[in-house]
């Protein structure tokens, strides 16, 4: 009985410790979904929790929200820190879907799961380095996001390159999130999801 009492309580500081994390992320509500998922609402009264985008998906970018995300426990998201869409030119967890949660989508940019906001207090770029790791990240590259150079006011020599991410054309895919080199207290950029801008 002792043993079982030991197990409980260790299931049960996993648990916590994994809400713990995930509260530590994003509020529960901004979810960022799967490509096709479109506005949340319409979303929300489709989706019926089945996992086959999940199981779809090559990359294992989509997971199962947690018992913390209240009523959108169990539906499907994705971290893009931890593991970004790779936004696949056929989008198998788009076919999987059996509900139309997920719609079909024309091309990689039409995902629009969210839009990549750019920190620029804590962008190494607007810092002066010669960073670009979103940039280059990105699958959509020169056209949700690219390059700016500004010249620094009264510094002749060192100029920024700062990236700039097009809103309509940025897909939301999270690699830009994924690969920022900065995570102190967060990346500098990361994906607002859909419907929460
Ligand atoms: S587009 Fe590809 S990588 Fe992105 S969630 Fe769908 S299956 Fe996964
Ligand atoms: S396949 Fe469609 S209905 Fe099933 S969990 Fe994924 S989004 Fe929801
Ligand atoms: S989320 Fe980032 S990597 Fe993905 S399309 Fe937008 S700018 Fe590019």
């Amino acid at each position: 009985m002792a043993r079982i009492g030991t197990i409980a309580a260790v299931g049960a500081a996993t648990l916590l410790a994994a809400v713990a994390a995930w509260e530590g992320t994003r509020p529960p509500a901004a979810l960022l979904r799967p490509p096709g998922a479109g506005e949340p609402a319409r979303f929300d009264a489709r989706c019926i929790k089945c996992g086959r985008c999940l199981e779809a998906c090559p990359y294992q970018a989509i997971h199962v929200a947690p018992l913390a995300a209240g009523v959108a426990a169990g539906t499907p998201a994705v971290d893009a820190r931890a593991q970004a869409c790779r936004l696949c030119p056929d989008f198998p967890c788009i076919a999987a879907c059996p509900t139309g949660a997920l719609a079909p989508v024309e091309g990689r940019a039409a995902a629009a799961m969210g839009t990549a906001r750019i920190d620029e207090g804590l962008c190494l770029s607007f810092k002066g380095m010669r960073c670009e790791v979103c940039y280059r990240a990105c699958p959509l590259i020169d056209d949700a996001i690219t390059i700016d150079y500004r010249p620094r006011e009264g510094d002749a020599i060192h100029a920024v390159f700062a990236p700039v991410v097009h809103e309509g054309r940025c897909a939301g895919c999270g690699l830009c999130e994924q690969r920022c080199p900065v995570s102190d207290p967060r990346p500098a950029i990361e994906v607002v999801p859909t419907g929460f801008a």
